[in-house]
This record gives structure tokens, C-alpha cells and sequence, in this order.
């Protein structure tokens, strides 16, 4: 069973993740926890690049180095938990290329998505949980939590708003593969909603 946590920044993809962690180890599967850009030592040294070079990288090989680094996490990592049975529940997947690199409107999403089911041999999750949150919102959490704004494009006024509307127009192109949580609500409801959703799964 393959789940992606997806979101803006601050929208508490990692809270949900250890509470639904806990809940499947709970029910004695196996979790596989890992997130992208970064769940391997390569995608660690990637991350590095594609989030702290300092000056520009062109859009085209910013959006290769996360193909690569999603390639070689895929290929290491996923495919083999899959494949012995463990539950695997990743921070960011493929949609997050699309939403990100494709919300920055250099690169069209339809080519950021063939790149991605290139880089994993064509691998999407079975559930992809999107804690959805409006922009005000966001902000205020991420001001009060972190600073996280070190990328030009984050600080855009309107970046946001464009992330959360490609990752909204993703979930209605696949009702199926995702779960759309309001992420304003309190810890424990969203929670809850993801349990239910994946009650009849594990
Ligand atoms: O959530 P995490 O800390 O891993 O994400 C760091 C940042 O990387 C995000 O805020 C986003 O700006 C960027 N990112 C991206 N494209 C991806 C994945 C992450 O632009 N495919």
C-alpha cells in the first residue's frame, strides 16, 4: 500500500503522517516512512542542491534533479518495501512536481508528470491524502512554527494561491487516488477522516 501525504508548506503533512504511522503500526503493518526531496543518502545531497544552491537553477534541471532524486528513491526504496508488503507513507510524491514545478507556469504540468512516470517506471500511489489549506492560513503557521521561505518563488505573493489550486485541480482529475482534507480543522478530526478512509484498506 502506497500513500503520499501532499500540501502546501505548513498545512501539517508531518503530524498527520506520524499519527497515521501510529495507527497502522497499530494494526501491525509495517510503515515505511520516508518524504521526497530526500529519503535516500543521493536525495539528501540532491535536496541540498535543488533547495539551497545558492542562485538560480533553470526550471528544466531543477525539475530533472527531482526526477532524479524521485527515480532513485523509488527504485531503492519504495519498490522494495512495496514489494515485501510494507505499508509505505511518503512526504510529497509526484504531484508535488506538478503542483510546484508546474504552478511556476515555466513548465507545462502535463511534461512534469511524464517526466515523473518516466524517472518511477510509472508508479502512483494508491492513496494521496491532500491536506488542503488556504493561504492566510498557511502563512500564519509557517510564521509561527518555521521559516521555510528560502526559495525566490515561495516568497511570490500569489505562489501559494498557484500551488493550491494545481494541487486541487490534480484531485478532481483523480477522485479516486485522492483524499481532499480541509487541514483547518483540528488535529484529531483530520485524523480521523484519513482512518476512515483507509478503514476497509489495512
Ligand atoms: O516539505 P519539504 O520541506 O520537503 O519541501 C521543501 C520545499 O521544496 C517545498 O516547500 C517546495 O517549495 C519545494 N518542492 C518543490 N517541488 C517538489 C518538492 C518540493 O518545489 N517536487
Amino acid at each position: 500500500l502506497f500513500i503520499t501525504l501532499e500540501g502546501g508548506d505548513g498545512v501539517g503533512k508531518s503530524t498527520q503522517a506520524a499519527l497515521l504511522e501510529q495507527w497502522l503500526a497499530g494494526r501491525g503493518r509495517t510503515v515505511v516512512r520516508t518524504r521526497e526531496p530526500g529519503g535516500t543518502d543521493a536525495g539528501v545531497e540532491i535536496r541540498e542542491i535543488v533547495l539551497h544552491h545558492r542562485g538560480d537553477i533553470a526550471p528544466r534541471a531543477e525539475a530533472l534533479l527531482y526526477a532524479a532524486d524521485r527515480a532513485h528513491h523509488v527504485a531503492t526504496v519504495v519498490r522494495p518495501a512495496l514489494e515485501r508488503g510494507d505499508v509505505v507513507l511518503q512526504d510529497r510524491y509526484i504531484d508535488s512536481s506538478v503542483a510546484y514545478q508546474g504552478a511556476g507556469r515555466v513548465l507545462d504540468a502535463d511534461q512534469v508528470r511524464e517526466l515523473s512516470l518516466w524517472a518511477t517506471e510509472g508508479l502512483l500511489p494508491d492513496l494521496t491524502i491532500l491536506l488542503d489549506l488556504d493561504e492566510t492560513s498557511a502563512r500564519a503557521r509557517l510564521d509561527s512554527s518555521r521559516t521555510r521561505y528560502d526559495r525566490l518563488e515561495a516568497e511570490r505573493s500569489d505562489f501559494h494561491a498557484r500551488v493550491r489550486a494545481a494541487y486541487l485541480a490534480l484531485a478532481e482529475a483523480e477522485p479516486g487516488r485522492f483524499l481532499v482534507v480541509d487541514a483547518s480543522q483540528p488535529v484529531d478530526v483530520i485524523a480521523a477522516d484519513i482512518r476512515r478512509r483507509l478503514e476497509d484498506r489495512v
